[in-house]
């Protein structure tokens, strides 16, 4: 072989070497990387799993999310047409997520267009037609979005959306395992808190009057009296007792009389403000927590809710609708220099309830505020 041709051979040995050591670079480039990426999933799971409630889930989703991934935002796009979303969050964590990227919806159908109908990830540059929806009027326009349908058997029930403000972060080629295994593992713990948080709210209801029950109240009475002795705001507490209600088992019957406390029980709640804590406290008496209101509120309070239970026609399957009337007591927390808020709250009971003996005793069908 001349010594041409053995240079020539040289130089090409040369060449695949190099094209290979790059080939073999770039390979443990993309190796490292996907180490990494999964590090930071690994490490995502498990802040996912460790949530216990669903308000800390939905910090992890919209908050650390976007943190330790570097995008943008989040939104988390659930289907609420049974209000179930909402009522496991209550109000107040409900419009606070909505402004951090939370979108309850009565149904997903229009999403459909979005996610294709396959329910895989759908990585995307920024596409005014199909995302507008995804940021409000005053946001700066995302360049690149990955859709994340979250799909229970065959059907959507919600969707993770990652918003970048890099046009080349989400792209069509890339792959999506991460992404989906991402995707199943966040909707097994959000329908997990749900179901937890239902479980957790049933344990707070009286199941006949569908109210909450004396559980629930001890515990909000405890709250509410350090909260309001902390802050030093009013609270008043209302137990309703209704009048002669043996006489309607008695005479109509245990369901007859079944029926009355359901309807009693919905009529009071409806007349007190979302803040107040209601609760049947046992057998015909309910009790009424009404944070931040002083005791002539209270008292003009009450007077409404007899004047409702007055007036009320209760339906008990007789031929003619049947008439109650309610006797309540009244009384606003005291607290003397150093009491303890369980000291405070027993107190705040005893004086409603005193009050409403002497309501029982002055004939019925009124409202008596506790003299201090
Ligand atoms: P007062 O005006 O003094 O309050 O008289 P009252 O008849 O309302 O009071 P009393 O304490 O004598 O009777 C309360 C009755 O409530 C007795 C009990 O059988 C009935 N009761 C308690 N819980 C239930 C329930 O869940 N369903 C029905 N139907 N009755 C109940
Ligand atoms: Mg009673
Ligand atoms: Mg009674």
């Amino acid at each position: 072989m001349c010594s041409i041709a053995r240079e020539c051979l040289r130089q090409e040995r040369v060449l695949n070497e190099r094209v290979l050591r790059e080939q073999l670079e770039a390979l443990l480039l993309k190796a490292h990387e996907n180490e990494a990426k999964l590090a930071r999933f690994g490490r995502l799971e498990q802040q996912l799993m460790a949530a216990r409630t669903l308000v800390q889930l939905l910090w992890v989703i919209l908050q650390e999310l976007p943190a330790s991934f570097a995008l943008d935002s989040v939104r988390l796009i659930l289907d609420d047409g049974d209000g179930e979303w909402a009522q496991a969050l209550g109000i107040q964590a409900a419009a606070s997520f909505s402004a951090r990227g939370l979108m309850l919806c009565e149904d997903l159908d229009w999403c459909g267009v979005c996610v294709g109908p396959d329910w895989r990830p759908v990585l995307s540059g920024w596409d005014d037609g199909h995302h507008a929806f995804l940021v409000g009027e005053q946001d700066p326009l995302p360049g690149s979005v990955a859709l994340l349908p979250l799909a229970r058997q065959g059907r959507l029930v919600g969707i993770v959306s990652l918003l970048s403000h890099d046009r080349h972060r989400f792209q069509n080629e890339d792959g999506t395992w991460f992404l989906e295994r991402l995707a199943s593992f966040m909707l097994m713990c959000l329908e997990n808190a749900l179901y937890y948080e239902k479980l957790e709210r049933s344990s707070w209801l009286d199941g006949l009057t569908q109210v909450n029950n004396r559980r629930y109240f001890d515990v909000r009475l405890q709250e509410a009296a350090s909260h309001a002795l902390r802050h030093q705001q009013p609270l008043s507490l209302l137990i309703f007792d209704l009048d002669w209600f043996k006489r309607v088992n008695d005479q109509w019957g245990h369901q007859a009389g079944d029926r009355v406390l359901q309807q009693a029980a919905q009529l009071m709640r409806s007349m007190l403000r979302s803040s107040d804590s209601f609760a049947r406290y046992g057998g015909e008496e309910f009790v009424a927590l009404l944070p931040d209101t002083d005791v002539d509120s209270a008292t003009e309070i009450a007077g409404r809710v007899l004047r409702a239970i007055a007036g009320f026609s209760f339906q008990i399957d007789a031929e003619e609708p049947l008439s109650m009337t309610v006797s309540i007591g009244v009384a606003p927390l005291e607290a003397g220099a150093g009491d303890q808020p369980a000291v405070v709250a027993g107190r705040l009971v005893a004086h409603a309830d005193a009050a409403l003996y002497r309501a029982k005793e002055a004939g019925r069908n009124g409202v008596v505020v506790h003299a201090s």
